[in-house]
């Protein structure tokens, strides 16, 4: 079996290796370290929980090191673009792990926090720059950044770069860029529209391609409960007395759906924060230093707001709502089972959300069993406090959740065009001061009152077609790409 050693890195990389505990390489490095570090242009169909960071990190700070000189000001020698704050800030905190005895500058650069102390750092020179498209935009236009010295570019999470309306903004970037250049592009899907993008990023690239959808999938224990939307809150809090859930994310759609599934749980005497992109950077940098530190066991999130986040240990993922789109379920469930850990992803899925759980079925070609989780009149009772507070807070709230830019309505189960954006639109509402503020959902399908039936016990269905490195180029039906 391969080990660091026989990847050609050198020693203070090793020693940082060692000191962070990984023994082995994973596929995706074992693969991708060796023509990168050789100056190749490489494409990597991986998702987050791969170990990819690392694949691009470690030979990155060894080329830095190696042809070592103080870069200019405003100019950065390697540049790794990612969608959100929480992942740049991540993997600006990986490069400094694994750098840590090769003395290179690292710095970062994304919405939410001020211009002066970027403009200041940018300024001297920095060897490795994570940045955010919008914020590095604005920097490009007030000239206090040029990409001229660029030696290596890193798109990451390409596909939810488009997903996010990056598109243009990633064209514009290219175009700054020196030709001559390293590129690395990585994308856990390659749809058509990736495909292209890919192709006038990269000069002759390896293609590495490591297939955790599936396999990541099948290492996590799903299950799905059948509840009506309006017990999901009281169900939450129920299940989380126990105590194997030690540190669990839930996912919803919307930031104030987020901030509500909190509330209820702290009422409920289980400490949780909500992270979205309504909160300030050091709100969000706190709930999930708490959260990584076990002070709350529940970190509620928005897809966007959870992108890249990177915590071990996560022992549960919960799917308060299910995903609009298929993709999201493998990325949201991936942020268990990280690095080689198994983990438990349950989602609750209401009547109207049926449609949904089918595509997800379908996508990840894996049956998801249906699981019962208490007496239904002992939750129903719950439901009702519940839904007693929902009522006085919704009075309370009603001018807040107009604010925002608003997504359309929840698109009627099976119809996935319903949840994606028309190219060049900015899902992220982001603004030009490089604050970016989530879309906000309207969230008529999931008011109380809507049904109260009792939770179906469905019927669990066999274990199908599971396949191992399925192909998730294929979990897009045809016709249906992707907006951007
Ligand atoms: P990534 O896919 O880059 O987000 O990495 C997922 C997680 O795996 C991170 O917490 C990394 O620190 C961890 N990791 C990456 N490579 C290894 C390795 N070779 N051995 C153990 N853990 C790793």
């Amino acid at each position: 079996m391969t080990s660091f050693n026989d990847l050609g890195l050198c020693q203070p990389l090793l020693n940082a290796l060692t000191a962070g505990k990984y023994t082995q390489p994973t596929p995706i490095q074992t693969q991708a370290i060796p023509p990168v570090l050789a100056g190749r242009d490489l494409l990597g169909i991986a998702q987050t929980g791969t170990g990819k960071t690392a694949a691009f990190a470690l030979p990155i700070l060894q080329r830095l090191a190696d042809t070592r000189h103080r870069p200019a000001p405003k100019t950065c020698r390697a540049l790794i673009l990612s969608p959100t704050r929480e992942l740049a800030a991540q993997i600006a905190d990986k490069f400094r792990a694994y750098g840590r005895e090769m003395g290179l500058s690292v710095a970062t650069v994304f919405g939410g926090v001020g211009m002066n102390p970027q403009i200041q750092t940018l300024g001297r020179g920095v060897d490795i720059l994570v940045a955010t498209p919008g914020r590095l935009i604005d920097h490009m236009d007030r000239r206090t950044l040029s990409l001229a010295a660029v030696e290596t570019v890193v798109l990451d999470e390409a596909d939810q770069m488009l997903d996010l309306g990056f598109v243009h903004a990633i064209r514009k970037i290219s175009a700054a860029l020196p030709k001559r250049r390293q590129s690395l592009f990585f994308s856990a899907t390659m749809p058509q529209s990736i495909g292209q993008l890919a192709a006038g990023f990269l000069h002759d690239p390896v293609r590495v391609e490591v297939t955790p959808a599936a396999t990541t999938v099948e290492r996590i224990e799903q299950s799905v409960i059948f509840v009506e939307a309006d017990r999901k809150r009281a169900l939450l809090a129920e299940i989380m007395a126990d105590p194997a859930m030690e540190r669990t994310l839930v996912f919803t759609r919307t930031k104030h759906g987020a901030d509500r599934v909190a509330r209820h749980l702290g009422n409920s005497k289980v400490p949780a924060a909500a992270i979205h992109g309504n909160k300030s950077q050091s709100q969000r940098e706190r709930a999930l230093a708490d959260f990584k530190a076990g002070r709350i066991r529940v970190l509620v999130a928005t897809d966007i707001a959870a992108r890249g986040i990177d915590v071990t240990g996560v022992s549960h993922v919960v799917n308060f709502e299910l995903p609009n789109v298929p993709e999201s379920y493998v990325h949201r469930i991936g942020r268990t089972a990280r690095a080689g850990r198994d983990g438990k992803a349950i989602s609750f899925c209401a009547q109207d959300e049926r449609g949904l759980l089918r595509d997800i079925e379908r996508t990840t070609r894996q049956r998801i069993a249906a699981t019962d989780r208490r007496s239904d009149a002992a939750l129903a009772a719950a439901s009702a406090v519940a839904n007693q507070n929902d009522r006085q807070e919704n009075r309370s709230s009603h001018d807040q959740r107009s604010d925002g830019p608003h997504r359309q309505g929840q698109r009627p189960a099976g119809n996935r065009h319903g949840g994606h954006r028309t190219d060049g639109q900015r899902a992220d509402g982001h603004r030009s001061d490089g604050h970016r503020t989530e879309g906000h959902r309207t969230e008529g399908a999931h008011k109380p009152g809507n049904g109260g039936r009792p939770f179906h016990k469905k019927k669990p269905r066999g274990q199908g077609d599971n396949r191992p490195g399925g192909n998730r180029q294929g979990g897009r039906p045809q016709g249906q790409a992707r907006a951007g």
